[in-house]
């Protein structure tokens, strides 16, 4: 990995990881994520991808995503699970304006943006294939476990590859993390990244991000 200024640099690093990861998942797409009438099954279909039906999971001990100050809103990246042929796939979508960032706006920006939210939902793609926090059986997830453990895979990833550069990608994405709403549900999702990577680390790697947290 060798990212670099220049645009095409890091959109190959994209394709790098989307290739890599292919045997977790074979749908990449991008949308307007901000589209308020849109469904998992309405983006599938936009795209083009053909599905028996959508795998939704539940977590009993959530009452209530809203509640909980969990929204898809403010998302930057989705993953929609679904079942074709009895078979479980994942499709990540990820908004066309990632942080509000267009490719016109910064080219390398967008990329190195879409970088980690595509690395952050292929960790839930796989997550789903090895049912760590998902259960296929009897339809559940821990949420707050499965966003945890996104995160600090993510997280280690790009702190493993910071010799070839990618302590960019860390950085940024340490700063994305302490720049989320203290709601309950982030809360409890902050406190199990610390167990990994203390807030005195990932304030040292905010501190060198090329974006501050509150932007993110
Ligand atoms: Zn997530």
């Amino acid at each position: 990995m060798q990212p670099q200024s220049e645009p095409s640099v890091m959109k190959a690093v994209f394709d790098q990881l989307k290739e890599a990861h292919f045997d977790i998942c074979k749908h990449i797409n991008f949308i307007d994520i901000t589209d308020p009438s849109r469904s998992p099954e309405a983006d599938l279909e936009k795209a083009g991808i053909k599905y028996d039906s959508i795998l939704r999971f539940t977590d009993n001990s959530i009452k209530s995503l809203a509640d909980g100050g969990y929204t898809m809103a403010s998302a930057d990246g989705y993953t929609v699970n679904f079942l074709l042929d009895d078979a479980p796939q994942s499709a990540i979508f990820l908004g066309s304006t990632p942080s509000g960032i267009s490719q016109e706006d910064s080219e390398s920006l967008f990329w190195t943006l879409q970088i980690l939210f595509v690395y952050h939902e292929l960790m839930h793609a796989k997550d789903l294939k090895i049912e760590k926090n998902f259960s296929l059986s009897d339809r559940k997830v821990d949420l707050v476990k499965a966003e945890i453990y996104a995160d600090i895979s993510t997280l280690r990833f790009f702190a493993k590859h910071q010799k070839s550069g990618a302590d960019v990608f860390r950085n940024l994405y340490a700063a994305g993390i302490l720049g989320r709403a203290k709601t309950p549900i982030y809360t409890r999702i902050f406190n199990g990244i610390t167990k990994s990577f203390p807030e005195a680390q990932l304030k040292a790697w905010a501190s060198n991000s090329i974006l501050p947290p509150k932007t993110q």
